[in-house]
């Protein structure tokens, strides 16, 4: 063969390998991006908000984001609408900003804690100064610190006055703190493991999600809502940027965020974009109407999970549309539930499924905490497991089903658990 024609044979399979990559590659975008549908589980609000904005890139509707900034209002003059007053969304956390972005202030037995800083010094002087003046602030009673999701603009822009007139340090992620005039003190951004930090005499669980910057934080914090303890989720930073590696990065961070607020059974939000979640909403409602038992900004470990599971799979979908050659298994979010109405001593049976349908061939545990009594079994065909536990006490015993996960090369079940009191033989469906 000649020199030439081994050279266009060589040319012509290249290109088709570059064909079948990019094919490939849409493939992949659509199959997350349709994942990201599924995990929402029909929910019209989660699809309304987490849904559209966590996948405004890989949807090619940016556009929503960028009409979205247009609401961020820092004087209060002209369009007013845009403004949120001073809202209190816990018995100890109130919010204040706009539609845009804004500031939670946390009370504390000696002291205020707030998260991010607001847009510029203005800002802070005529919003957040009194606000935190209304609740109770004073020389004896200070704004002891300010936690900062990372050093954007709209998130640090009023540190330097607050830190100037209040004496108030901040703490940023400190791949973010570069430069920073307010001299923050420094989380350590290069360390990725979750722990516990005291930031002004309140605990947080901090975990650095690098993406969004690099000294992205994201933390979890207990509040009390209506007396009860509730651990809310607050998340370091949202969109996404078109570097390949920085939406890696992003991508890994959501999956460390998803693992974080499982292990700490988060069930519910503080989100400083408060739109991209539908948070906005809800505190035009807590205004209009009061806030409820359970607070609005309570959504419930299911609905925060299946957000994240959302927001992942939104990323994958970027990433897979950034760069042809990633393949990245997908997230399924599963849900376990006891079949009848709930478990009585002769049916012990939960059902596994996700947006796909019945997850079939997987092993479900059943098992009573205080006695230890336990089975397990594998789903069929219609996700049904089903298994005998013994003893089982009605009305005694709370039986717990879980479906501990599982993944092959396409994809990843994500873990579900369920639980419930016994029921009488025969009368679950009275309950
Ligand atoms: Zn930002």
């Amino acid at each position: 063969m000649h020199r030439l024609s081994q050279l266009k044979l060589v040319l012509a399979a290249s290109s088709l390998a570059t064909a079948a990559a990019v094919a490939g590659a849409q493939a992949q975008t659509d199959v997350h991006r349709d994942a990201a549908t599924r995990n929402v589980g029909g929910d019209a609000f989660m699809t309304q908000y987490s849904r559209a904005f966590y996948c405004n890139l890989p949807d090619d509707n940016n556009a929503i984001v960028v009409a979205a900034r247009a609401w961020n209002n820092t004087t209060g003059a002209n369009n007013n609408q845009y403004r949120i007053p001073l809202t209190q969304i816990f018995d100890d956390v109130w919010f204040v900003g706009n539609h845009y972005v804004g500031q939670y202030m946390i009370k504390t037995p000696d002291g205020f804690v707030q998260v991010d800083s607001g847009n510029n010094a203005n800002e802070f002087k005529t919003f957040n100064y009194p606000a935190l003046q209304s609740l109770g602030m004073s020389a004896s009673y200070p704004l002891k610190a300010i936690f900062l999701t990372h050093g954007h603009g709209d998130h640090d822009g009023g540190a330097q006055w607050a830190l100037d007139n209040l004496g108030t340090r901040s703490s940023i992620g400190s791949a973010d703190a570069t430069g920073k005039s307010y001299n923050p003190i420094q989380i350590d951004s290069t360390n990725l493991a979750m722990r516990q930090m005291t930031i002004g005499g309140k605990t947080f669980w901090i975990l650095p999600t690098p993406g969004h910057t690099p000294g992205s934080t994201s933390a979890v914090l207990e509040v009390k809502d209506w007396g009860q303890t509730k651990r809310v989720l607050i998340n370091g930073g949202q969109s996404m940027t078109n570097s390949i590696p920085q939406v890696a990065q992003y991508l890994d961070s959501i999956e460390r965020t998803y693992t974080m607020a499982t292990a700490l059974n988060v069930d519910g939000v503080m989100t400083p974009h408060i739109y991209w979640d539908g948070e906005g909403v809800k505190l035009d409602e807590i205004n209009a109407k009061g806030r409820t038992n359970p607070s609005q900004n309570i959504y419930g470990h299911e609905s925060v999970m299946r957000q994240l599971a959302v927001a992942r799979e939104c990323s994958a979908a970027w990433l897979t549309r950034l760069d042809s050659t990633a393949v990245l298994p997908v997230w399924r979010f599963n849900t376990i539930e006891f079949v009848d109405g709930g478990p009585t001593p002769t049916k012990v049976a939960a059902r596994v499924s996700n947006g796909w349908g019945p997850v079939n061939g997987q092993m479900v545990t059943f098992s009573v905490e205080e006695t230890g009594a336990n089975c397990t079994a594998t789903t069929g065909a219609d996700g049904v497991a089903s298994c005998d536990v013994r003893p089982l006490r009605p009305h005694k015993d709370y039986l717990k089903a879980k479906f501990a996960g599982g993944q092959n090369a396409s994809y990843v079940d994500l873990p579900a658990e369920t639980s419930a009191l016994v029921c009488s033989n025969g009368n679950c469906n009275a309950h």
